[in-house]
């Protein structure tokens, strides 16, 4: 039973008997609250349900078996029990009682024994039944709770199996591209190079951004031969600009830890370059810093046979990575690449310029080539220009363009940041 005393209604119309059953039952240690017809009995118990109902038969008005059979009717108060008080002794009585949903009966005159171990009866039955519905409550709940999990794990479980196979799929059916993105000398303001970078148009979705797809195409072990297509496809466009108007321009491509360490980059790179007849010093590696942290002794022997073939090496968003300076010169590195995390507000914040400032300084104190990435407004190019940042690279300048409009770009615009 609870803790506090249980309250029990008495519903009659003769205050002699509500005077008694309040007397005897206090006596017990209950507390009691009282009615004198039905109307008012059920307004008691919607204001404040009590734990057992003492409930007269025959009162003028309402009755005592209209008051039960509400009370029953009604899931908010059907579980609360209900002692029928009657000094009718006829079976009839007791089966019309029994019929509303009352759980007792007691016969006037009230004996006291008898209404105390009927109270107390029905009062660890009810506690009995509250728990146990408290208990189905909450397994219920718990219930409820582990399916919505279940149906949020399913959707994200299905939404990335649905996109691995369409990632496998877009490798046989040859479903990616290439998009290229000028980098700007700052001292002459011509194009000096290009970053090619990866794109995919997922069928019926559209274009998806590849530092989406690319961590999927590396968990499924993808990234090796899809990386090994962008090093052939830019080794060989490189080879046909080298006999176009253009003419041969530096082509950086992103490469990912995976090809160093499951796959042989360096005899694919070989391979390309020798098949497409191309000058390594035309081709340059980009690798994030964290990607060159893993495995880094192997790293550093394939980085070091790539530069001896003469491909050149950059550290690609560097800064947010953990490379320590002991390690930057144990790699074999040509370019660093200043994060756009520093760039975005290396205008108005204070920390990101001196971050900068120091990248730069470091670079050209290790004798490193600096780029800027994410370079969108003229403040931005200022800072840089004052900085003595070597290159930039940014929508300010051109976002990443197919084929057809950067070559539009490359015989026409050039010079356009000035010096
Ligand atoms: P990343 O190598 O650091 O490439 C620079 C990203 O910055 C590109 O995003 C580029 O479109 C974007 N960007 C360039 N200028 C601006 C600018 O002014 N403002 C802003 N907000 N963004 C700019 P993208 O093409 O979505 O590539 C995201 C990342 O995906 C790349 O970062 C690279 O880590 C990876 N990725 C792209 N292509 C390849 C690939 O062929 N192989 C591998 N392994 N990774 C690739
Ligand atoms: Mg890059
Ligand atoms: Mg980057």
């Amino acid at each position: 039973m609870a803790s506090s005393p249980a309250t029990l209604l008495i519903v009659d119309d003769e205050p002699q008997v509500r005077k008694l059953l309040e007397t005897l039952l206090r006596h017990e240690g209950y507390q009691t609250l009282s009615a004198s017809n039905g109307e008012e009995a059920l307004r008691l118990v919607a204001q404040q349900p009590p734990d057992l109902v003492l409930l007269d038969i025959m009162m003028p008005g309402m009755d005592g078996y209209e008051v039960a059979s509400q009370l029953k009717g009604n899931p908010a108060t059907a579980n609360i029990p209900i002692i029928m008080l009657s000094a009718l002794s006829e079976p009839s009585a007791r089966v019309s009682g029994l019929e509303t949903g009352a759980e007792e009966f007691i016969s006037k005159p009230i004996e006291r024994v008898e209404l105390w171990l009927r109270v107390r009866n029905l009062l660890r039955l009810k506690a009995h039944g509250d728990q146990l519905h408290k208990h189905s409550q909450m397994l219920e709940q718990q219930l409820q709770q582990r399916s919505d999990e279940h149906a949020r794990l399913d959707v994200q479980d299905l939404t990335r199996l649905e996109l691995e196979k369409a990632l496998r799929l877009a490798v046989e059916r040859d479903e990616f591209a290439l998009h290229y993105q000028p980098k700007v000398e700052l001292a002459g303001g011509a194009v000096c190079a290009l970053e090619a970078l990866l794109r995919w148009d997922r069928p019926g979705y559209g274009a998806i951004s590849p530092a989406v797809f690319v961590p999927v195409l590396e968990s499924l072990g993808l990234i090796v031969p899809v990386g090994r297509w962008v090093i052939d496809r830019v080794c060989q466009q490189i080879a046909a600009w080298q006999c176009s108007a253009i003419g041969a321009i530096e082509v950086s491509v992103n490469v990912s830890g995976h090809q160093l360490i499951e796959g042989d980059l360096i005899a694919d790179i070989a391979q390309s370059l020798a098949h497409h007849g191309v000058d390594p010093h035309w081709l340059e590696v980009e690798l994030t810093e964290s990607s060159l942290m893993e495995n880094t002794e192997h790293t550093i022997t394939g980085l070091q046979r790539l530069r001896a073939m003469g491909v050149k090496i950059s550290i690609d968003d560097f800064g947010t990575g953990y490379s320590s300076l002991a390690y930057l010169r144990r790699f074999p590195i040509d370019t660093l690449k200043i994060d756009i995390a520093f760039i975005r507000e290396v205008t108005s914040n204070p920390q990101d310029a001196a971050i900068t400032r120091t990248i730069i300084e470091l670079a050209h104190s290790l004798d490193l080539r600096v780029v800027a990435e994410g370079v969108e407004t003229q403040a931005q190019l200022a800072f840089l220009k004052t900085a003595g940042c070597d290159q930039i690279q940014g929508y300010l300048f051109s976002r990443p363009l197919p084929m057809a409009e950067l070559e539009r770009l490359l015989l026409e615009k050039s010079g356009l940041v000035g010096p």
